[in-house]
């Protein structure tokens, strides 16, 4: 039915012979290239038929050339092949997904960075490597990008020696799938100027897997829906998500059962996997996370946030609370590691105490430091703190030493002990 939208060929790189000898690609951690590439192609296929694309995947077992002669003996106009494919490296920082087309084509090019930008909205987590020239890849050509008949693309959809890249591909396959499908479709648009009418519904059945909770698993089963994982909607309950406020996800009703797509559990602090071998949809819940178990409410302990998060976090109350004092978050995360204060905690109570660094430090910062209060580097804490101190409402009269009082009344006791009782 989608003829005139032209055929979407698919090829997972290597898998096939290569003069005799098996070509597996890459081989990391137990597993290789081509069947990571053939995973994740299974995923894509499904995910844009239901769209109504008409899809082929090229054999695995085929040779490289033999795999474009296959695309060509079948291209019609309108038609896009790409190739997927897993790097590796030396380096094992090295990470990120590149997108490689023909030299010197600039349609060619700017479809390239449609696929990439579609992956990337998909997973954000994967950095991008950005859209090269094949004349820019390790062999200075690449024959898929130059020799099959349609507009040909190839991948480097991830870096298999990055153990970053490594678990985002093999647990996330599914965003990855969608991710690539996204990018065809709006590849294809561009290529014919139009997208397919999804098939009509059907009599379907849907696939079922397993669903585990916080390592267990759970009773009832999910079902997968065009490539993606849905769960009965009664589970999104009983993990106390509340979904009946938000209009945007989509409710699936099958076979007396509403079901609604994992991912959307995502925003309400469930980590959402894949565990492919057993077929089984892993959901952690932000309880079970294990960020730092057991001490997740403990004062004394360590802290998680970086500055960024710190700083981030305050200025999502208060966009001009660090314009003063921009090394707070800093200080925070070095004053409390050498307390052995969680400085998450404190950082937080901070926030509370001063409304977000609201009061008026400043006024008081600049009357102190012009009192002749020491200043330059490591002197900031003081400040900070005197000018706490100062604050009317953090007076140390009014002082209460209770644990959930830190930091403002930490820091005002060690500046009492300092100055030996310093009064506002
Ligand atoms: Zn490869």
């Amino acid at each position: 039915m989608a003829r005139e939208h032209g055929t979407d060929f698919i090829s997972a790189g290597h898998g096939g012979l290569e003069n005799g000898v098996r070509d597996t690609g890459a081989r990391i951690r137990g597993t290789t290239e081509a069947q990571e590439m053939i995973a994740l192609r299974d995923a894509v296929v499904p995910e844009l038929r239901s769209r109504g694309y008409d899809v082929l995947s090229v054999p695995d077992d085929l040779s490289l050339t033999q795999s474009i002669d296959w695309i060509n003996a079948r291209a019609q106009s309108g038609a896009i092949a790409l190739e997927i494919h897993a790097a590796e490296f030396a380096n094992q920082a090295t990470r990120g997904a590149t997108v490689y087309h023909i030299a010197n084509n600039r349609a060619r090019s700017e479809q390239a960075e449609l696929l990439l930008s579609a992956l990337l909205k998909e997973v954000p987590q994967l950095p991008s490597r950005g859209v090269r020239p094949d004349t820019a890849a390790g062999t200075g050509r690449l024959a898929f990008c130059r020799e099959t008949i349609p507009p040909a693309l190839l991948i480097e959809i991830a870096y298999l020696t990055n153990p970053t890249d490594f678990a985002l591909l093999t647990q996330r396959r599914l965003d990855f799938a969608i991710g690539l499908a996204n990018g065809l479709a709006a590849w294809s648009r561009a290529i014919t100027g139009s997208s397919p009418t999804p098939p009509g519904p059907a009599v379907v059945e849907y696939p079922t897997i397993n669903i585990a909770i916080n390592g267990g698993l759970y009773r009832e089963k999910g079902i997968i829906i065009s490539g993606n994982a849905y769960l009965p909607i009664d589970l999104a309950d009983q993990l106390g998500i509340n979904l009946s406020q938000s209009e945007a996800i989509r409710r699936v009703r099958y076979r007396g059962v509403v079901y609604v797509k994992a991912v959307d559990l995502r925003p309400f602090s469930v980590s959402v996997g894949w565990e492919a071998s057993t077929r089984t949809l892993q959901l952690t819940t932000a309880s079970a996370l294990k960020i730092c178990p057991g001490s997740i409410d403990v004062i004394m302990s360590h802290g998680n946030a970086t500055e960024a998060h710190l700083t981030s976090f305050l200025r999502s109350e208060n966009n001009t609370a660090l314009d003063l004092f921009p090394d707070l978050p800093k200080i925070y995360r070095e004053e409390a590691t050498i307390e052995g204060v969680d400085y998450d905690i404190a950082f937080c109570q901070m926030c509370v105490e001063t409304d977000f660094y609201a009061f008026r430090a400043s006024c008081v910062l600049s009357k102190t430091t012009s009192q002749g209060l020491p200043t330059g580097p490591g002197t900031m804490p003081l400040l900070i703190a005197l000018a706490l101190a100062s604050e009317p409402r953090f007076s140390t009269s009014k002082l209460t030493p209770a644990p959930n009082r830190w930091p403002a009344t930490k820091l005002i006791l060690d500046l009492t002990l300092l100055n030996g009782g310093l009064r506002p």
